[in-house]
């Protein structure tokens, strides 16, 4: 009827508003959390698959929240980007991240992810310049993660800071391989030195052999570019049984270690469980 319609409707109505205003509290939060030290980073473990050997870290931001609790870096890097907070936030993960990784016992590699609208808006080679200076970690040790909507908007010029990166000794990873569009023209275009395979497709490999097959041929793409691939998401013994007989490289997945505070004492056996 009429008026359920209309109750429907304002239903709608009085539900997005409060959406809208909770937002609009998670943006506000959001441009404090970072004077507030609201910010943490776990870090996870990534292995070489056929030695078991711990080879480095992965950062990963968490934003604990003093009313709503740890918030999801799914939700809240969106909107960093959106408003442009993710420069600042950005800043720091790669100053906290470089720094803790000088304190660890071994000299593993920590790797940084780098949002999109960072690569675009801020000056990465300057910053990475200053970052190794201040900590002084050997940029050797220090990898960073990017996606392909990176290269997006203008490849000329992102192919000119990819190679100022690299020129400081830095290297770059390609994040989420396979879930884009133009996969292989990134690769052929850009000077990555690692691929990053997607987790769905790791995961997948288990029980479907359509995944199985891509993660084969991104295997034999790697190895005939001569770059290495690292499985995501290894979640199974299985699935990293499949990974070694096809003879990934490196793995890092909740099977080989959750992102967790990194334990300065223990480092290398502290997350290894
Ligand atoms: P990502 O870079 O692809 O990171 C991998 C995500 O998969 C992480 O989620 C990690 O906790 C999760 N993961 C690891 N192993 C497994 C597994 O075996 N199974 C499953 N189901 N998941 C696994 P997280 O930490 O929630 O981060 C989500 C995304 O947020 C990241 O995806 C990355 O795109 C973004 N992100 C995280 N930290 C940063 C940061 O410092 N800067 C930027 N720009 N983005 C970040
Ligand atoms: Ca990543
Ligand atoms: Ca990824
Ligand atoms: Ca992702």
């Amino acid at each position: 009827s009429k008026t359920d319609l209309t109750h429907r409707i304002s239903f709608y109505e009085a539900e997005m508003e409060r959406a809208i205003l909770e937002r609009y509290a998670l943006v506000q939060d959001l441009g404090r959390a970072l004077d507030l030290g609201q910010f943490a980073l776990h870090y996870q473990v990534q292995k070489c698959v056929a030695t078991g050997e711990t080879v480095g870290y992965e950062a990963l931001l968490r934003w604990r929240h003093p009313r709503e609790g740890y918030i999801s870096p799914a939700v809240f890097i969106p909107i960093a980007e959106e408003t442009g907070h993710i420069i600042a936030i950005g800043e720091w993960v790669l100053r906290t991240a470089c720094a803790e990784a000088t304190t660890w016992e071994l000299p593993h590699r920590i790797a940084v992810n780098l949002s999109p609208v960072q690569f675009i808006n801020a000056d990465i080679p300057g910053l990475l310049q200053n970052v190794l200076m201040e900590t002084g970690l050997p940029p050797e040790r220090l990898d960073l993660e990017i996606t392909e909507s990176t290269f997006i908007a203008d490849k000329a010029k992102a192919l000119h800071v990819l190679r100022q990166i690299k020129a400081l000794g830095v290297s770059l990873s390609i994040d989420d391989f396979g879930v884009g569009y133009s996969s292989f023209d990134t690769l052929r275009s850009f000077p990555f030195d690692k691929i990053k395979i997607d987790g769905c497709f790791t995961r997948d490999a288990e029980h479907s052999s359509e995944a199985r097959a891509i993660v084969r041929s991104v295997l034999a793409l790697g190895r005939s570019l001569g770059i290495p691939v690292l499985a995501e998401g290894v979640e199974t013994g299985e699935q990293l049984a499949f990974l070694r007989i096809e003879g990934c490289v490196e793995a890092q997945g909740y099977h080989l270690g959750r992102p967790a505070p990194m334990d300065r004492k223990r480092t290398a056996i502290a997350l290894a469980g």
